[in-house]
């Protein structure tokens, strides 16, 4: 089913929503972290441009700010949808949602597993939209790459290897979210166990780190993602959904992101966002993701 999709671009008929900007060769690097030899395969070598990720026909790393939106979890086939085609109309080249949630506690919504999956596999048919989504253990990754096409490990499994590994082997591209109390260092040897494991297609995530700051949910740490597009040729998203934990919060710190030089975001946005069954404090309504897109098209001509 997958494989048959043509590429997004002559799928969707919607050049004109792309984020455009020019491609920046980043200055090679001396500081003593990249230096480290056990960053074997992530590092980047002088001169060594962003590896371009392909999803499915859209590529991240390329130049263009790849914004990627959608819920927290998918809820129903008709919320999954409608999102589809109100953040593809936004121009949102991907779309998210949780079939598998990891949360805080027990007694929360723990997603609604194999019957989301195929929901977000009919959204991305009627949609054209590439969809990411989480995997939770190894032993779900043959289940979840039927359906997805781009495999998020989520901040609290960036550090378990048994299932780096089983994505190590797998044959779908990765989106490695760093992890609340990960260092840089960590991050990148996470996704060493990727890329050494056998799968070159691993794309960085910074979604905020625990700090003392209790004000937001997390610290969106965005001089940790100039400095890994120092360090590493992999390309980086900025989750700012995640990263402040509040609405008001996710446009400034999307443009910020894209200030910094992140080559995407991934945002939370929910058809209604006070009904949301997780993350609804910190999603868009479609009309204000709307809105940021227009404001981060501006803000990319400006800079180009
Ligand atoms: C999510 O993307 O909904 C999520 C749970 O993210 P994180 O793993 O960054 O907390
Ligand atoms: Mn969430």
């Amino acid at each position: 089913m997958r494989n048959a999709q043509a590429p997004l671009r002559e799928r969707s008929r919607a050049p004109a929503v792309q984020i455009a900007r020019p491609i920046r060769r980043r200055p090679p690097v001396s500081a003593a972290p990249s230096a480290e030899p056990a960053f074997r395969m992530a590092s980047r070598h002088e001169g060594q441009a962003t590896t371009v990720v392909m999803v499915a026909g859209v590529p991240i790393g390329a130049g263009n700010l790849v914004v990627i939106a959608g819920p927290c979890s998918v809820e129903s086939r008709q919320q999954i949808r409608e999102t589809a085609h109100r953040v593809k109309a936004a121009g949102a080249l991907m779309l998210r949602g949780g079939a598998y949630k990891p949360r805080t506690s027990p007694y929360e919504f723990q997603g609604l597993g194999q019957k989301a999956l195929q929901w977000l596999a009919e959204a991305r048919e009627a949609s054209g939209l590439p969809v990411v989504t989480e995997v939770l253990s190894p032993e779900d990754v043959d289940l979840v790459a039927d359906y997805a096409d781009l495999l998020q490990v989520g901040a609290r499994n960036m550090q378990n290897y048994a299932l780096l590994r089983r994505l190590a082997a797998s044959t779908k591209p990765v989106l490695l979210k760093r992890g609340p109390a990960a260092t840089i260092r960590e991050w990148l040897l996470a996704a060493e166990y990727l890329l050494s494991g056998g799968n070159p297609n691993v794309v960085l995530c910074e979604r905020g780190i625990r700090t003392f700051e209790t004000a937001t949910r997390n610290t969106l740490d965005l001089a940790g993602v100039a400095l890994v597009k120092e360090l590493s040729h992999l390309p980086v998203l900025v989750d700012p959904s995640h990263g402040t934990g509040q609405r008001r919060l996710v446009p400034p710190a999307s443009r910020a992101a894209a200030a910094v030089g992140a080559d995407g975001l991934i945002i939370e946005v929910h058809p209604r966002p006070d009904q949301a069954l997780s993350d609804g404090e910190q999603s868009l309504d479609p009309a204000q993701f709307a809105s940021l897109m227009t404001d981060l098209r501006l803000m990319v001509a400006a800079c180009a």
